[in-house]
């Protein structure tokens, strides 16, 4: 497993927290984390869960994710495949795109002395719930 490649050991604590979002998928933001926790560990204390989203985030294992959640905090993505995502507008569904779905092309030399090797793009609108599909 990565951690342990990493040469880094986790606390059983801290490997049920990862399995648990694993096992979700998903984007969540740390308070999310916590109250989904709840129930499962009685001992997920705040501090914990938040030392535990920033460890794997430092590690790779968690992305982050260039759409805030509810009120602006910030989401880490479980998914490690390279994907971009889709917001709604009204609701603030965030759903996972493939990255085929807005191709880039990064020409060569305009950016000198920069090597852009990935675009982080979040597309906007209302999903199904929200009226996507009507014509009101
Ligand atoms: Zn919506
Ligand atoms: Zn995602």
């Amino acid at each position: 497993m990565l951690l342990r490649a990493r040469g880094l050991s986790l606390t059983p604590q801290r490997r049920a927290i990862l399995r648990h979002l694993s096992a979700r998928g998903g984007h969540w933001t740390a308070a999310e984390v916590l109250t989904s926790l709840t129930g499962e560990f009685a001992l997920a204390s705040r501090a914990t869960v938040y030392s535990t989203l920033s460890l794997l985030r430092e590690l790779g294992v968690l992305a982050d994710v260039p759409a805030p959640g509810p009120g602006g905090e910030a989401r880490y993505d479980v998914n490690p495949e390279p994907h971009q995502h889709f917001v709604c507008r009204r609701c603030g569904l965030l759903e996972d795109v493939p990255l085929a779905w807005f191709p880039v092309v990064i020409p060569s030399g305009v950016t000198p002395g920069f090597a852009v090797d990935q675009f982080r793009i979040v597309a906007e609108g209302l999903c199904g719930g929200c009226g996507a599909d009507r014509s009101d």
